[in-house]
């Protein structure tokens, strides 16, 4: 196996940094030692109404699960998030907006955007909606979903926000599922120099029976498109916005009332209605923002995820708001107008932090370098990573050409369940390794664990599970606290399962190698999908692999592989030789794929997740049923793999 390099702490953290290595390890140890005395005292980063006393009261039993942090507590998010910053900080940029076309861009002060919440909250009041009712948030990335979601949590109302790209079928669904009474969404959204009929699928999704609960559907005039409208049910959001104070008291909550419900991207099944509550999860995500971005006063931060996802939730609204930053929302996409668009939004706002997502990152990748060596990116320090294992080719790639060798990569592990991030290097802290997500963060304790839930010792590889709670992680499936139970405590008891792998070094770092689901087991060797999949990335023809098991008479399972080339590159059988050649040589006989088949893509969910349960009906030769297909961004892609299929 090719050799693993270590990056240390660069001079620029080691001397700027929060925290160096001792401190971080000093931290951690308190956090655990000590949760309580550790929490009551990180809680105070964000603004209380009533003080809490009681910090944590926490049971993983199977038969009684429940999660409450800082519980006799009350706050209002939006405080913590606007209010208090009014003073010192209101005419302070908290959000640059980045618009699809390169000459639109704006600069929202937070003063500015404490009115525009609390119109926007004014106005939803108004029509009737209160504390505890769900508003579902369906909206492009304009400053005004962030002025959305905050507006429901200045009331109380409980937000449950749905990516733009998602169809009518999927509003619908989620829409049932949490009962929501009110939907604020736009006319149109603009994505890749395209719109999107975001209004025109709110009203599809409301024509089904199970919507019905929908009283009220806000507009929010982003292209002036033509676009239907029901009396009495529709509204502009800017007529019911003028009309309005802009001053709205901040609704006081308990720390385990609701914040949001997020289902999460479906890469494994029937998305899961994730909830989050007010206190627990904003102290995480202010406090992993801070830390693992190293995000200090002045810096402009940048996460290019949509607010759609929890990524977005966390880490460009309630992480970085909580925290006085400047943050950027970047409607467009990263191949538009061409692939220099990211590097060209950096050197315009002058970016310091950017945090994406592998499949991003390979895309720019595939790419080549010039798109990137065109532009300066000169106040970058620190590059993000999450969503997938990021395999160290890529790691690389934003290493050396986006980074130009003087940025630290934070490669961050975490879930919609967990809130924020539980496994990550901190900047001045941790010297890092390509693929490696590293080291548990305050008060998360990661352990690997066996199939029989026997906890393993020093280096290992297993199912990764969390032995204790943390701030932030998610109290239950809403409505439906039997399949939070089922899902996440019943398969490890007395453990929060993640349905992650994970190995464990010699160094104590650990490195996510894929769902456990889709772990390959091959003549009785366990294997991540991952470690496959860097392997046959790294060869120089390959843009994008994805690996599954499928049965085989005489290994158990054997090796499936989809691989996708890089332009200019032929799909041919001589290739394929070459490739196994290739993973043999990297890794070993027993992981060269048995059959390699050309996939001019591979299914991805909307949020760029590869989608393997597809790719394992498909190896499988089970065609009939493909599961639940809603969140695909692009289902033909199924089709043409299916049509492949028949030739191998
Ligand atoms: P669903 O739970 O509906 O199948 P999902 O798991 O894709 O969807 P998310 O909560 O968005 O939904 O993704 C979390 C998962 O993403 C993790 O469990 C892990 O598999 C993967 N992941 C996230 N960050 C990393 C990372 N830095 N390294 C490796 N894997 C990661
Ligand atoms: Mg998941």
């Amino acid at each position: 196996m090719s050799e693993i390099k270590t990056y240390p702490v660069n001079d620029y953290f080691s001397e700027r940094a929060l925290l160096n290595e001792d401190q971080y390890k000093a931290m951690y140890q308190a956090s655990i030692d000590d949760p309580e005395a550790f929490w009551a005292e990180h809680g105070k980063r964000i603004d209380w109404m009533k003080p809490y006393s009681k910090i944590k009261d926490v049971s993983y039993a199977h038969d009684d699960v429940h999660i409450k942090w800082f519980y006799d507590g009350t706050l209002n998010p939006t405080v913590s998030c606007l209010d208090r910053h009014l003073e010192i900080k209101g005419d302070q940029t908290a959000i640059i907006w980045e618009g699809d076309d390169p000459t639109q861009d704006a600069k929202v002060t937070y003063r500015e955007l404490y009115h525009k919440v609390c119109r926007l909250a004014n106005a939803l009041k108004a029509r009737g909606i209160k504390k505890g009712d769900v508003v579902t948030i369906y909206m492009p990335m304009v400053v005004e979903a962030a002025v959305a979601m905050l507006a429901c949590a200045r009331i109380g109302a409980i937000h449950s926000v749905i990516f733009g790209g998602f169809s009518p079928e999927s509003i619908a669904g989620r829409v049932e599922d949490c009962q929501s009474n009110c939907i604020i969404t736009a006319d149109e959204g603009v994505r890749g120099g395209k719109t999107i009929p975001l209004k025109n699928n709110v009203d599809e999704a409301l024509s089904k029976p199970g919507a019905a609960t929908v009283k009220t559907v806000v507009v929010y005039e982003r292209t002036k498109g033509d676009i239907e409208w029901t009396e009495g049910r529709d509204v502009w959001y800017h007529e019911i916005t003028e009309a309005a104070s802009d001053d709205c008291p901040a609704e006081e909550m308990s720390a385990e009332d609701p914040l949001f419900i997020l289902y999460t991207s479906g890469s494994t099944g029937k998305p899961k209605g994730v909830m989050h509550t007010c206190g627990g999860y904003l102290v995480y995500a202010s406090m992993t923002h801070e830390y693992i971005f190293d995000y200090q006063e002045g810096d402009i931060y940048w996460c290019t995820a949509d607010v759609g996802w929890i990524t977005g939730h966390s880490y460009i609204v309630y992480g970085p708001l909580a925290n006085g930053a400047v943050t950027l929302m970047f409607e467009g996409v990263p191949n538009y107008p061409d692939v220099s668009r990211c590097w060209q939004v950096v050197d315009k706002h002058q970016v310091n932090v950017f945090y994406t997502a592998p499949t991003a990152i390979r895309a720019l990748m595939q790419a080549g370098d010039e798109p990137v060596k065109s532009t300066s990116r000169k106040s970058l320090r620190l590059l993000g990573t999450v969503g997938e294992p990021i395999n160290p080719e890529a790691w690389e790639w934003y290493y050396h050409v986006v980074g130009e060798e003087h940025c630290t990569i934070v490669d961050t592990w975490w879930q919609t369940e967990t809130g924020g991030v539980l496994i990550t290097p901190l900047p001045g802290a941790t010297p890092v390794k390509p693929g490696s997500a590293t080291r548990p963060f305050f008060g998360v304790q990661p352990a690997i664990v066996d199939n029989e839930g026997n906890l393993l010792d020093g280096v290992c590889e297993g199912n990764l599970v969390m032995k204790d709670s943390w701030p932030g992680q998610m109290r239950t499936v809403y409505g439906d606290h039997q399949r939070f139970i089922e899902t996440y405590f019943s398969t490890y008891k007395g453990y929060y399962f993640s349905g992650d792998g994970a190995r464990r070094d010699e160094d104590n770092y650990y490195w996510i190698t894929g769902r456990v689901d889709d772990v390959l087991n091959v003549s009785g060797h366990r294997m991540g999908t991952a470690e496959v999949e860097s392997a046959l990335v790294a060869h120089p023809a390959t843009s994008e692999a994805a690996v599954v098991g499928y049965p085989h008479d005489i290994k158990g399972q054997g090796i499936y592989a989809y691989v996708t080339l890089k332009k200019g590159h032929e799909e041919t059988d001589e290739l394929i030789q070459e490739l196994k050649d290739f993973v043999r040589s990297e890794i070993g006989g027993i992981a060269v794929p048995d059959i390699i088949q050309w996939a001019p893509a591979v299914p991805k969910t909307r949020s760029g997740k590869i989608m393997r349960r597809i790719l394992r009906k498909i190896a499988c030769n089970e065609l009939e049923n493909m599961g639940d297909t809603s969140t695909l961004a692009d289902p033909s892609v199924v089709d043409k793999l299916i049509e492949n299929r028949a030739h191998q």
